[in-house]
């Protein structure tokens, strides 16, 4: 097995956590789509599986690879980013208290707000990026605190370093979603989080075909914990969808390259457009947390946020004409998507919320894909074109 932490990301995005199969030779990991394993004698098992809800070899790879890429030393493989998620409240018990981003993934946000909240467990929204407000929401019973960096979809980077200085010294779990940097740009544990947390549904899949998450930590506690509840209650993914992200993981350093670079072509020429009132891209030097970007990022992602001049009309008629961006939820693909989040990703979040977060009518998020860049950029320069066409606009 290559582990070898010296090594470069794509080779051990390539290699890491894989051996060739030692029965065959076969170089990709074999899709072990078994439940159950023989016994040499009752309770005596052969290798190290008995049971694939509590592991399997195709399951293993992927966790050992995801952790390499992360610096962790521990990876679990959920059925679904929010199934990882849950597996951290999980850790919580009746009457602790989650400090939660004030822009949280939609999902995240009901499964917080509306799941565990039944079960005794408080949430309250903090601004990630105002450290003093998070002291200040600091208690005794405060056991965790989420984090997301940058947000979802008005990108607001958080200082992860500071905010585990914070989580460290009032003894709360930090746990840090890294679905939009992907570990290829963003390292949570080197910063100090405890936990770090993936959508693979998104980067990290790259290809729009499957569902699915992970949990990285360095610490053991952590690590045992976590693996009880995912043996526990038993939301695994199923070994093809672990086939798939292995095939994934090996692209991602090239597929992220490419993201970061269209995407900053695309801001900077949407950032100069006379129909475009505002542009956010944490690689653009107008954005607030630019500085920070550049400090805990090693690149500025493939998601962009862009406020057309108009309303509601301009911008559904701008999601109608696009040809390649193509109007769908979720994010991260090889394919470009645009998405309107006040009708869409964000639609059950209150209108009054919507608006202190930015989230306004004329907002519309891109997810950069990695096609070529020119394009990228004739496709929406097309729809826009087409929003003042429609004599709606400004
Ligand atoms: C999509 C997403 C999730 C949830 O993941 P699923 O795989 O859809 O369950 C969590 N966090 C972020 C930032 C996401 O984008």
């Amino acid at each position: 097995m290559s582990n070898d932490k010296n090594q470069g990301f794509g080779t051990r995005a390539i290699h890491a956590g894989q051996v060739a199969d030692p029965s065959t030779g076969a170089i990709m990991t074999p899709i072990y789509q078994t439940s159950t394993y023989v016994q040499k004698s009752p309770g005596v098992i052969v290798g190290e599986y008995d049971y694939s809800r509590a592991a399997n070899p195709t399951r293993a790879a992927l966790e050992a690879n995801l952790a390499d890429l992360e610096g962790a030393n521990h990876g679990l493989c959920f059925a679904s980013g929010v199934a990882a998620t849950s597996a951290v409240l999980h850790l919580l018990s009746s009457g602790d208290k989650v400090l939660l981003g004030d822009d949280v993934y939609g999902g995240t946000n009901r499964l917080f707000n509306r799941v565990f909240n039944q079960l005794g467990i408080e949430t309250v929204h903090v601004d990630m990026t105002d450290l003093d407000a998070l002291k200040d929401a600091m208690d005794e019973r405060v056991k965790l605190i989420w984090l997301e960096t940058p947000t979802n979809p008005t990108l607001k980077i958080a200082d992860i370093a500071a905010v585990s200085e914070i989580a460290k010294s009032n003894n709360v779990i930090l746990a840090v979603d890294n679905t939009f940097a992907t570990p290829f740009l963003q390292n949570p544990l080197a910063l100090g989080a405890d936990i770090v947390c993936h959508s693979t549904t998104k980067y990290i899949g790259g290809h729009s075909d499957s569902i699915g998450g992970a949990l990285l930590t360095n610490s053991d506690e952590l690590h045992q914990k976590l693996k009880f509840i995912q043996l526990s209650v038993g939301a695994v993914p199923g070994i093809n969808e672990c086939f798939l992200l292995l095939r994934s993981t090996k692209t991602l350093h090239v597929r992220m390259e490419r993201h970061c670079e269209n995407a900053a072509k695309v801001a900077n020429w949407l950032d100069n457009h006379e129909h475009v009132e505002r542009v956010i891209y944490p690689g653009l030097e107008s954005h607030p947390q630019h500085e920070l970007a550049k400090k805990q990022m090693s690149g500025f992602g493939g998601m962009i946020t862009m406020y057309l001049k108009g309303g509601l009309e301009e911008s559904r008629t701008m999601l109608e004409h696009t040809k390649l961006f193509a109007c769908a939820e979720s994010l991260g693909g090889v394919e470009s998507l645009i998405e309107h989040p006040a009708i869409m990703t964000h639609a059950s979040v209150p209108p009054a919320m919507r608006e202190q977060l930015g989230i306004s009518d004329n907002l519309i998020r891109l997810s950069v894909g990695i096609e070529d860049v020119d394009d990228l950029i004739a496709d929406l320069e097309n729809a826009i074109c087409a929003t003042m066409k429609s004599g709606a606009a400004v």
